[in-house]
């Protein structure tokens, strides 16, 4: 008889998996699911990552710089922040798993808005810590006492929202860190399609970290590279906790050229919000209702003559794009989200593919 393996951490056993968007394999989708920028990264970038792996690979014998300097000195550049206060992480997941494995635990919760990212509780789990959700409320706002006196250890705001896409203003995120004894940590993963940051105040209050990352604004997704702009404090906390070599050497030159290539950014997310732009317009003219986006998608409400808006009519909805190979995200699980589809910006002929399917089940719905 086999001999069953031996059981993990309690709380660890009791949990879940985080449950990624859909990753298709093969060709042919109109991919807007996961949010990822539908254009190709900086042409500095590609430069630095095969100038970094050396001539046929020979510097991928060494070690990276440990630290991700370059990154790190190019994350200071490009947000006129201390270099030494930003940590680089393997993507920005990373740097929310180490602010939680460093500020959370055991009698220390993590709070955050609800909704707002499902990664949240699947690390709080991991720790064994206990998740306080603050809710968003059916006009998109959330009351600022509530998240003051909740109690959370560390809090995630993040901002612009996802999957909603609404944006609170870095005055009132300003006001709210003076009232939060905790770590209030601003995940600015969408931050790059808005008009509004918050890293002035990690520059200048004590409980205040940005987390950043390259897969969105900066097209890097499938490099895995993000940063987190911190009080001095948090910074050398973070650094005792991470992997000593948290980032390859290729993804730290490459997101180091990507940082500095700030014409390349403003091209890229001109593009981007000139197509959500467009693309809320034209959904708004069948009847969809859209959340006013900040990111780079549209939280959109599928409704048709026929069939009015409804967690089935997205599943619908959902289901019909799916068979027309366009790929989009549901949240079936929150009042807020259930009855929508979430659309990734995607490029022109992306937009128009999907706003003719969406034209499609809008007639026949
Ligand atoms: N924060 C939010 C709100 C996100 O939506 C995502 C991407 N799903 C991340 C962080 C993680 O981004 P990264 O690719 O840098 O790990």
């Amino acid at each position: 008889m086999k001999r069953p393996s031996p059981e993990p951490n309690p709380h660890v056993a009791a949990m879940s998996a985080y449950v990624p968007g859909e990753q298709p394999q093969g060709g042919g989708w109109v991919k807007l699911n996961t949010n990822e920028n539908p254009y190709p990264p900086s042409p500095a970038a590609i430069e630095a990552l095969r100038t970094a792996a050396g001539d046929a690979g020979s510097l991928l014998r060494l070690y990276p710089s440990p630290d991700a300097s370059p990154l790190r000195e190019a994350a200071a550049k490009a947000h006129d922040f201390p270099a030494g206060r930003v940590v680089a992480g393997n993507g920005s997941d990373d740097l929310l798993n180490l602010l939680i494995r460093a500020y959370a635990g055991p009698g220390r919760p993590v709070g955050m808005l609800d909704p707002s990212y499902s990664l949240y509780p699947v690390l709080a789990a991991a720790q064994g810590a206990a998740v306080i959700k603050v809710p968003i409320s059916d006009d998109l706002d959330f009351d600022d006492a509530r998240v003051a006196d909740c109690g959370a250890a560390v809090f995630f705001l993040t901002n612009p929202n996802a999957p909603l896409g609404v944006s609170f203003t870095s005055a009132r995120i300003a006001a709210l860190a003076g009232r939060f004894p905790g770590l209030l940590v601003v995940d600015e993963a969408y931050a790059a399609f808005s008009d509004d940051d918050c890293v002035s105040l990690a520059r200048d209050l004590p409980n205040v970290v940005v987390t950043r990352t390259l897969s969105k604004g900066h097209a890097l997704a499938g490099l895995r590279a993000g940063y987190a702009l911190c009080p001095e404090e948090v910074a050398s906390v973070l650094h005792r906790v991470r992997d000593s070599y948290n980032l390859d050497r290729v993804a730290q030159a490459a997101a180091a050229a990507a940082l500095l290539d700030d014409a390349w950014l403003r091209r890229t997310v001109a593009s981007v919000n000139g197509t959500r732009a467009r693309m809320v317009a034209a959904l708004t003219a069948i009847g969809w209702r859209c959340v006013p986006p900040h990111g780079n998608f549209i939280l959109a409400e599928p409704a048709s003559a026929r069939r009015p808006a409804s967690s089935e009519t997205s599943a619908h909805a959902f289901e019909f794009l799916k068979s027309r190979r366009i790929l989009v995200r549901r949240f079936p699980g929150h009042r807020l989200t259930e009855r929508c589809l979430r659309v990734s910006v995607g490029t022109d002929a992306e937009a128009d593919a999907f706003l003719a399917a969406a034209r499609e089940w809008s007639a026949e719905g």
